[in-house]
């Protein structure tokens, strides 16, 4: 597809996501909801196909703090993990569900790990901190945190249920503040300490369970067309999430930590990446 065409299509296709769930459920919400992101997303790429270095910047306040001060704060509707099982379990499509099956379940094998380079509230936040390009090489043995994590916000909703909790809304909307309190925390407090603003990402986040083995088989990629590249290692040492981005086959080191941030590209000055 034609760069200049990506933002129409990117607007065209949130457009129709939400014009398919109105139909569906009856709700305007979410033609509302997802226009409103596809807004964000296409400007995101039109500012980037102008090189503008707030492209991703924009999308990501425009939508992650969409998400977490109207949806989730205000709304009172849990957009975390906790969220996504406990509407799952209790066999209602809200946003949370949808939120997870579109950005984090089906839609990787489409666009990756964008949902982290472009619109997580988290990462938002944590790219304002002052280690974009990490300090220190991976810790890998760390990297289990995650899957720990992912099993403890399973195994809390199933408690809930299992222990015949009541006011589940209410301790779902107070998990969401504590636990977005607790992300962010720990998330800075990392940052820190292991010189690295995606060091959450890299090693706590449970959400990157799903995102990551269906982010291997995504369709948006960035590439390096072996024959433009020098191998100066350039793109490498910008890039946030360790990733080897001069080599374009889906194996290569780190591959399914790629978050679309476009870092590599801007930095190669063959102009290698498409
Ligand atoms: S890894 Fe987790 S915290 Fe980091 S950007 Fe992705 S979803 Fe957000
Ligand atoms: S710098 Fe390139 S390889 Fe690294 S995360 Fe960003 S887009 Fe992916």
């Amino acid at each position: 597809m034609k760069g200049k065409l990506r933002p129409v299509f990117a607007l065209a296709l949130f457009a129709a996501i939400g014009l398919a769930l109105w139909r569906a459920t009856g709700k305007l919400f979410y033609l509302m909801n997802f226009g409103y992101i596809g807004v964000f997303l296409s400007l995101g790429l039109l500012l980037m196909i102008r090189k503008s270095q707030y492209a991703r910047r924009v999308v990501q306040l425009g939508v992650g703090l969409y998400m977490l001060a109207w949806l989730g704060l205000f709304g009172r509707e849990n957009m975390q993990l906790e969220g996504f099982w406990y509407y799952l379990f209790s066999g209602l499509f809200q946003a949370a569900v949808i939120h997870y099956l579109v950005a984090k379940i089906a839609g990787p094998f489409l666009f990756g790990r964008g949902w982290c380079g472009w619109a997580c509230w988290t990462a938002a936040v944590l790219d304002f901190l002052p280690y974009k390009i990490p300090r220190n090489p991976r810790k890998p043995g760390l990297g289990a945190a995650r899957y720990a994590m992912f099993a403890l916000s399973l195994g809390f909703v199933l408690a809930l249920f299992l222990l015949g909790a009541h006011d589940l809304e209410g301790i779902m909307w107070l998990s969401f503040i504590i636990g977005n309190a607790l992300y962010y925390a720990v998330g800075i407090a990392m940052a820190f300490a292991l010189k690295d603003n995606r060091a959450f990402c890299k090693y706590i986040c449970p959400i990157t369970v799903f995102l990551k083995p269906m982010s291997y088989f995504s369709l948006v990629r960035f590439k390096a067309k072996p024959d433009r590249c020098v191998h100066c290692g350039k793109c490498e040492r910008v890039c946030p999430m360790n990733v080897e981005a001069s080599n374009p086959a889906r194996s290569r080191r780190n591959a399914t930590e790629c978050i679309l941030c476009g870092e590599c590209a801007k930095a190669c000055p063959t102009k290698a990446f498409s």
